[in-house]
């Protein structure tokens, strides 16, 4: 059996070696197509475990988790609005309020779940009040991803994004684009 030393090194470095395969994973999300990250995570469904794991260990060390201050939001909101959650990891948001949430994700981690690629949801045009996307925005057909966002989305509807502030090279240029796409900046 190793000594508690070599055991606790061990772990350190299982550790280490988790959050490098994270980063990498995650970097390919960003950096490809929804429909390349698709076939990424069918190829190696291993991946895809790593990937959550690593994430889960990186969200516990931020001050606050995004996705609890968008549960907190949707609680103070009429529970009667419909909401899409895409890219939903572990369907927290469908676990936290009383709220019909349709959550889409590319693999299964939760039997809430509805997989599909983001780009195209099994939902009909303005069937919902409001879509997240919770650290969520990668893939680089991102206007194919916002358009599918809006097709769901009611007339008025609310779009909320969770996302590192490291990610965007220019957030003026961003909230310009997303204007662009029929969303009208409200709360940044
Ligand atoms: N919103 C969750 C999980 C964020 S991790 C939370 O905040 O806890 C990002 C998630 O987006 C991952 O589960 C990943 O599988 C998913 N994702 C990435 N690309 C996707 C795509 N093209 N379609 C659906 N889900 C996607």
């Amino acid at each position: 059996a190793p000594s508690g030393r070599s055991a606790a090194l061990r772990a350190r470095m299982e550790e280490r070696l988790l959050a490098a395969r994270f980063r990498y994973i995650n970097q390919q999300l960003y950096t490809s197509t929804s429909r390349e990250a698709a076939q990424l995570f069918q190829s190696d469904p291993e991946a895809f475990e790593i990937y959550h794991r690593g994430f889960a260990q990186q969200v516990g060390r931020w001050p606050e988790n995004p996705v609890h201050r968008i549960i907190r939001y949707l609680r103070r909101r009429p529970a009667s609005l419909v909401v899409a959650d895409f890219g939903c990891g572990d369907c927290k948001i469908a676990s936290s309020v009383r709220n019909k949430v349709h959550s889409f994700d590319l693999v299964p981690l939760s039997p809430l779940v509805t997989v599909c690629d983001m780009a195209k949801v099994p939902l009909s045009a303005e069937s919902v009040d409001v879509a997240v996307f919770c650290l969520a925005l990668m893939g680089t057909n991102l206007q194919e991803i916002l358009e599918e966002a809006n097709r769901v989305l009611k007339q008025g509807g609310t779009l909320m994004v969770a996302e590192v502030a490291s990610r965007f090279e220019d957030i003026r240029a961003f909230v310009n684009a997303m204007a662009q796409l029929g969303f009208k900046s409200v709360s940044k």
